[in-house]
């Protein structure tokens, strides 16, 4: 990749803006906090799954030799049975809530589904569900999967006009006094339109609704405000931008105001006030933990736990700061070299309505992004139809490393390399 990088185009003043734009930047040193990579792959794929930080590295070995190896099962009364919580209560302060309203467990798909049956619970009488179709599937098909278990409930899929922003207005007149939920992704996967996050909580309140926030694009990445909106329920993942590793579990919100009308409906024996006391009969306990159901992944969850450490180190606002400096300095690289060559912005242009990836549009995206990947060593993603994805972790990402990317894509499109590569799809980018 090195000689398409020092191709015809190596674009001298857009190297000079990244670097002095690097020089600024106070989260650089951030970068050697993460095992290193390949010293030429760029990685831009952080809103899929975080990188793996050093700390979690020795954290795990730690947690596996003398947790696991020589304490045995006397870490779950030592540790690990409230770890959970713990984490949960360092995730907290990142979306705006209280540590007794946040609880790790699940993955974000089950998380859904289980808040989504409470709030059906809370919401008897009322019929109607509302998201939108920039939602991710797995959101509608738990959400789906609710309405069935409970019965007697329909979904409203409210579509965006463009595919990049959401339908705002539309929603809004979508909700009416047979609404129990509105559930929405808070940054599209896709386009990462990024919702007001007030206005819709306010205007689901307005007519009675319950809302459902998922933030698993926006957790570690743009500043949350899940008390202050006055939101009910949320969900999010935790191997995105909170770097908790490969299939993490997710974690759960409840607030204060709303959790004496909802209910796990998924009882088990990590919910239960007395688990060992093996009484037959449920009794839920009195904090969020009864919204866990069975044993936490403990391994993974530890992992969590130096993830999130590492972001509430820095600090919501610095991350969010230089996100948008990551993404305005990449718009105007494309605008200037990548548009001339077919490619479209398909993420709002208007900062405060992104989270931290953009992505672009190009008939040929498929076969581009696997020359990026395959002779470029760029690791963007590829969501259908045409959609090149490019995720700016603040922590990791670079701004000579998005300049750097831009001439690799320059110089292989110059270079017509996507035309090597068949049109056949494989799954996973
Ligand atoms: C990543 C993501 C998920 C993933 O759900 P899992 O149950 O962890 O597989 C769900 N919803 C959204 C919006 C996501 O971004």
């Amino acid at each position: 990749m090195r000689s398409v990088e020092l191709g015809p185009f190596p674009d001298v003043a857009g190297y000079e803006a990244a670097t002095t734009l690097d020089a600024a930047d106070r989260l650089q040193p951030f970068a050697a906090r993460f095992v290193p990579t390949d010293p030429d792959l760029i990685y831009l794929d952080g809103n899929s799954l975080g990188r793996l930080p050093a700390a979690t590295v020795r954290h795990l070995q730690e947690v596996v030799e003398r947790e696991w190896g020589a304490q045995l099962i006397r870490s779950w009364p030592d540790r690990w049975w409230e770890l959970a919580d713990q984490v949960g209560s360092q995730i907290a302060p990142l979306v705006g809530a209280n540590p007794a309203e946040v609880i790790v467990a699940d993955s974000t798909t089950v998380a859904i589904l289980k808040l989504t049956v409470a709030a059906l619970n809370a919401r008897p009488r009322r019929r109607r569900i509302v998201t939108d179709d920039l939602n991710f599937p797995t959101d509608v098909y738990a959400t789906g999967a609710a309405a069935k278990l409970v019965g007697g409930r329909e979904i409203t899929i409210v579509p965006s006009t463009d595919g990049v922003h959401g339908p705002v207005d539309e929603i809004v007149a979508a909700l009416d006094e047979d609404t129990a939920l509105l559930t929405l992704t808070h940054v599209a996967f896709k386009s990462g339109y990024r919702y007001d996050m007030e206005r819709l909580t306010r205007a689901a309140h307005s007519v009675g609704a319950l809302v459902l926030w998922d933030l698993s694009h926006s957790v570690g990445a743009v500043p949350i405000d899940l008390d202050g909106v006055g939101a009910d329920l949320a969900v999010g993942c935790t191997y995105k931008y909170l770097n908790g590793g490969p299939g993490s579990p997710a974690f759960l919100y409840v607030s204060e105001q709303i959790a004496p009308e909802v209910e796990n409906p998924f009882s088990g024996w990590w919910g239960h006030e007395s688990p060992f006391a093996f009484d037959l009969d449920y009794a839920p306990a009195s904090s969020i933990r009864r919204f866990q159901t069975g044993t936490m992944p403990i391994l993974s969850l530890a992992a969590v736990e130096t993830g999130v450490a590492l972001t509430a180190e820095v600090g919501i606002e610095d991350l969010r700061h230089k996100s948008i400096g990551l993404s305005e300095f990449f718009i105007e690289q494309v605008h200037m070299h990548l548009e001339p060559l077919g490619f479209q912005l398909a993420s709002p242009r208007d900062a405060d309505q992104r989270g931290s990836h953009i992505s672009l549009r190009h008939p040929d995206g498929w076969r581009i992004v696997r020359a990026m990947i395959d002779s470029a060593a760029i690791i963007p993603d590829f969501r259908e139809p045409d959609n090149l994805r490019f995720g700016f972790t603040p922590l990791s990402t670079s701004y000579t490393d998005l300049h750097t990317a831009v001439v690799r894509i320059v110089n292989l499109m110059d270079a017509d390399l996507p035309q090597t590569y068949p049109q056949t799809r494989s799954t996973v980018t």
